[in-house]
Parts: structure tokens; sequence; C-alpha cells
């Protein structure tokens, strides 16, 4: 995954995590106003111990609701939700809650367990969750189980149970797999919108991108960069002679040669028809020039060949350093000129021309 799509990748979690951080706000203030209803009513109908029970789990909820005010940390305001609901319907399962009511509350488990955890980790604490329900049933005698149920009831809450969790699962499922293909798809039409189709190079839109971070880095740090400016020879002439196909084809031979030529950092794109730019981080004008100047003899000795001919492909470059300029406009069009310089000079040859002695702030 590139840099760019790792961060939009990030990006979009980070974007779920503050989704999700408030779905389980309003969930959280929906669980307070219901357990402090229902808990009013069991003290009024005589369940006081019920009653206090879910007063307590109110004051859990809401003391993890200040627990993520103060801290921030999703994933603790997430676990510690699901830990206190997950604990309360035990209990209702448990107790039976009012009149033995309590484990229709367990149908809004197995969604909100998908929503909050992974397919896997929800399955599992599903099952667990099955596995306690059936405990309860068959243990009637079990010292923490009071609430008593018709065997009828049993057995048509498990497998409606059941039913929802296969049911939740599979949407949740085909609800990921849906989302991933949205992102791997936007990760493609990021990608092509960024990258020239002939050569596989990042094209003129991506390459400002990339100048405009590295200006901001060097008036943020002061580390310079360079930029090279290259345009290949008398293009029109091995198009009109050999043919277009050919000029396509040496196209992708130069870009090669670039891709070569180049460190990891630096950034060769292609600027448009037979011009190409390459971004030079923390490169002086001196190292840029010596740089350019390898890769012009390198192009100028490599054999191009198409169809057992040699294309006559040389490049002529204009060569320049922010320290010349201090603006990208200004620095394309010193670099421009340069190119325009090697041009009339006689092309096959870059400009400024090397020399022993080289402006000391250039360097
Ligand atoms: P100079 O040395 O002055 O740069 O001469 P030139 O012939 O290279 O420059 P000119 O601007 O006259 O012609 C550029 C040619 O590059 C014309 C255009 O058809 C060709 N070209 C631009 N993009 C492509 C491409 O993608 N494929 C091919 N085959 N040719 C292209
Ligand atoms: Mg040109
Ligand atoms: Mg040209």
């Amino acid at each position: 995954m590139t840099q760019p799509q790792q961060l939009r990748v990030d990006q979009s979690r980070a974007e779920e995590d503050v989704r999700v951080a408030k779905v389980l706000t309003y969930l959280s203030v929906s669980g307070v106003v219901c357990l402090a209803g229902i808990g009013i009513k069991s003290w009024f109908s005589a369940h006081p111990v019920h009653a206090v029970v879910l007063i307590l789990f109110m004051l859990l909820v809401l003391l993890n609701m200040a627990a993520f005010r103060r801290s921030g940390n999703y994933a603790q305001q997430k676990n510690g939700l699901l830990t206190i609901v997950g604990g309360l319907f035990a209990y209702l399962i448990a107790s039976g809650g009012e009149s033995n009511t309590g484990p229709l509350w367990l149908y809004v488990f197995p969604p909100l367990v998908f929503y909050l955890t992974s397919l896997r980790a929800g399955s599992l604490l599903l099952g667990l969750y099955l596995a306690f329900c059936l405990l309860v049933f068959m243990s009637p005698d079990l010292p923490f189980v009071t609430g008593t149920y018709a065997p009828d009831f049993k057995l048509r809450f498990i497998v409606t149970l059941m039913f929802e969790s296969i049911f939740c699962f599979v949407l949740e499922a085909s609800r990921r797999r849906a989302r991933n293909q949205l992102v791997r798809l936007a990760n493609s039409h990021e990608q092509a919108a960024r990258t020239d189709e002939l050569t596989g190079l990042p094209n003129r839109r991506d390459m400002h991108l990339q100048l405009n971070n590295e200006l901001a880095r060097y008036q943020r740090s002061g580390r310079h960069f360079s930029a090279v400016l290259i345009d290949l020879d008398h293009f029109k002439r091995i198009n009109d002679e050999f043919g277009h196909d050919a000029g396509d084809q040496a196209l992708q031979e130069f870009a090669d040669l670039l891709r070569s030529a180049c460190r990891e950092s630096d950034t060769a794109s292609r600027w448009g028809g037979e011009e190409f730019l390459i971004l030079l981080p923390d490169t002086s004008l001196l190292q840029a020039l010596t740089l350019t100047e390898r890769l012009r003899s390198e192009v100028e000795e490599h054999d191009f060949i198409y169809h057992s001919k040699r294309l006559p492909v040389t490049i002529s470059a204009g060569v320049c350093s922010i320290t010349q300029s201090d603006s990208i406009n200004g620095l394309l069009r010193l670099a421009d000129k340069n190119l325009y310089d090697a041009k009339e000079a006689g092309r096959n040859r870059i400009s400024p021309r090397v020399r022993s002695k080289i402006p000391s702030g250039s360097r």
C-alpha cells in the first residue's frame, strides 16, 4: 500500500472510531434513561432488589461515559460498555428480571456485539452467551439462578436467539465485505488519478502535491531540495520516422532509466508529453547536476531498440535548487528557463553547465 493510501485507510479508521463513539454515546444515554425508568418502576412495583441492581448498572454506564469524556479513549469506551451490557444481560437471564421477561433484552445483544467487535470475537461472545443461557435454563437449582421459565419459552428463546445471531453475522459480514470493496475501489481510483498510464510514473497532479509538501518542509526545517526538468530531444521526429508506438516505447524505456537513476526518496514524474520532472529532496544544486549529467550520458549510451531499429533518443535538462527561488512557480520557471538554454545550446546537454565553481548560495 502506498503512503497516501495508508494515510487514507488510517484516516477512515479514525473517522469510524469517531462515528462509533457517537453511536455509543447515544446508546449509553438511551441505556441510562431505560435503566432509570425501569428501575424506578420496579421500585414502586415491589421489586426493590431488581430496582437497586438496575440503578447500579445505570451508574456504571454513567461512569463509563464520564471516563470516556476524560480520556477520549475509544477502545476503553467500547470495551467498558460491552462489559456492562454483558453483565446486565447475564443478570437479567439468571434473575428473570421482572415477571421473567429479562431474557427478552438479550435480542439487543447480537447486533451490538457485531457492531462493536470483530466477526470472530462477536461469534465467540455470542456462543458463550448462548451457553450461559443453556446453563441457566437447564440448571434452575444453581444458587445464582432465580428466574423460572416455561420449557416452551426456553426452547423458543434459544432457537430465536441463535437465528438472530446467525442473521446478524451474515449481515455484518456482507456490510464489512462491501466496505472493504469500497476502500479498495477508492484506493485504485486514487492510484489511477495520481499515476501516468503509459509510464507508471506519478503524473503532474501528484508531482504538484509532492512539490508543495517539499516546499512546506523546506520552509519548516530549511531542508533544501532540487528539481530537474527533462525534455526528450526532437521527439516529434522519432514519432514521425518510426511511428507513435516507437515513441511510446521510448517514453517507457526512458521512464525505466529514470526510475533506476533515482534514489528511493526522489520522485520522478511524467510532467506531460515528453517532459519529465524529478524532485530531489535534501539535494544541493551540484549534486542534482551530477545526477542529471549521469542520467543524460546513460540515455545517450542506452540502446532504444524498436523493431530492430535504434531510436536516436537524447535528453536536455534544466536543473535548479529551491535556494534559487522562494516558490514552486519560481522554481519551475527557472527549471524551464534552464531547459530552454540547454535546447538553445544544441540539445543533449544539461543547464546550467557543470562548472568547477557553483555559486555558494546554491549549494
Ligand atoms: P525539442 O527537442 O525542441 O523538444 O523537440 P520535440 O520534437 O521533442 O518537441 P515538440 O514539442 O515539437 O514535440 C513533442 C512531441 O512529443 C510531439 C508529440 O506528439 C510527442 N508526444 C507527446 N506525448 C507523447 C506520447 O505519449 N507518445 C508519443 N508517442 N509521442 C508523444
Ligand atoms: Mg517538450
Ligand atoms: Mg522534446
